[in-house]
């Protein structure tokens, strides 16, 4: 694999740049190392061997490039060691490369001695001459892609021959007829910045929590950060049980602890406050680690009392804590079929999700 360009139409090391946190580089090393491929090396910049080495210990060799992309395959072709026949070459900056695709190449190989995966062209092309530029017939053009595959022995008389732009020239042009097998459009090159996806990490928490009723008559009752007639729930905090579920699995989505840690009952602050003061807290501290949520779903599991009505309400305040629109908070209620504690009325249980995302740096 070939992951010793300079990358000037990028500006920077594109090989570096992850996507879904895996350097590009790294992706591409993956995608080729399924069967049939046995082992895979790697030819990098020189002097960075040990930083590409580090993150693939069972690679075949990292050994450094060239000047130009044929001196850098002359160089990983010399590290081949005794044994294999066959080589694939594969470009690094390809890391959308299937496992299909790179066993079509392989299996072409074996029949035809040389092949190379293309794709039909879907721009118009021009050619220039020297009186303006004509249009070339885009159904007789096709664009290669790699891996490009053919025998080491080949590929060692064709490099001796001379500079070319991939290995199915280099091979041509020393008589071997190479053949073409059907390339993948998502096995694109990337050759730009613009051509990185977007590179987002989506995160799921989950959170529970249950309280008894209380004792005291004449405790108010809070749920979903709204007061709802009722008898109230027993607790340091208002014990509303809703914004404490979701509040644990914001906080459990972006690995931040949980709210005993941030909020514990022992701390006299909290005596009766209000649990909205935890949600929003526990919204900006994730914000702060560059989170934003997607959603959050909460269900309810009570006997009493009954939620439907005042569902609209506990969204938009839910909503209102972590500075989201209601129609990202989802709310659901069930009882317990009078089964358990629950189920007897003594308390109400509540579980949450919360989807957040952050775009990496
Ligand atoms: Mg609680």
């Amino acid at each position: 694999m070939l992951a010793a360009g300079s990358g000037t139409r990028f500006g920077g090391d594109k090989l570096w740049r992850p996507i879904g946190g895996c350097p590009v580089w790294l992706r591409s090393f993956r995608a080729l190392s399924n069967p049939p491929v046995e082992a895979v090396g790697l030819v990098v910049p020189r002097g960075s061997e040990p930083g590409y080495a580090s993150l693939v210990p069972g690679a075949l060799f990292v050994v450094a490039g060239g000047g130009t992309r044929s001196e850098s395959l002359a160089n990983g072709i010399g590290a081949v060691p005794e044994g294999y026949d066959a080589v694939l070459v594969h470009d690094a900056a390809r890391p959308f490369c299937a496992p299909d695709l790179v066993a079509r190449v392989a299996k072409a190989v074996e029949t035809h001695r040389a092949a190379y995966p293309a794709v039909p062209a879907v721009d118009t092309v021009r050619l220039r001459t020297c009186d303006g530029t004509t249009m070339l017939d885009r159904s007789s053009l096709l664009l290669a892609q790699t891996p490009q595959g053919a025998m080491l022995e080949d590929l060692r008389r064709a490099l001796a021959s001379g500079e070319a732009t991939d290995e199915a020239a280099m091979l041509e042009a020393i008589g071997i007829h190479v053949v073409p097998v059907e390339g993948d459009p998502v096995n694109k090159k990337i050759t730009y910045l613009s051509d990185l996806p977007s590179d987002c990490e989506t995160r799921v928490g989950i959170g529970y929590d249950s309280h008894r009723f209380s004792d005291d008559v004449g405790r108010p009752l809070w749920l979903g950060g709204i007061m709802v007639p009722g008898r109230g729930l027993a607790g340091h905090s208002d014990a509303d049980a809703i914004l404490h579920a979701i509040t644990d699995a914001l906080l459990g989505a972006a690995a931040l602890g949980d709210i005993g840690e941030h909020f514990p009952d022992t701390d006299p602050r909290w005596k009766d406050a209000r649990s909205s003061v935890f949600l929003s807290a526990a919204a900006q501290r994730i914000a702060g680690d560059g989170w934003y949520i997607v959603n959050t779903n909460v269900t309810v599991i009570a006997e009493t009392p009954k939620l439907a009505p005042h569902r609209a309400a506990m969204r938009a305040a839910i909503a209102e804590c972590l500075g989201i629109e209601a129609s990202q908070v989802g709310l659901t209620a069930t009882t317990n079929e009078q089964m358990g504690s629950i189920g007897r009325g003594e308390g109400i249980a509540c579980m949450a999700v919360a989807t957040i995302a952050r775009t990496r740096s």
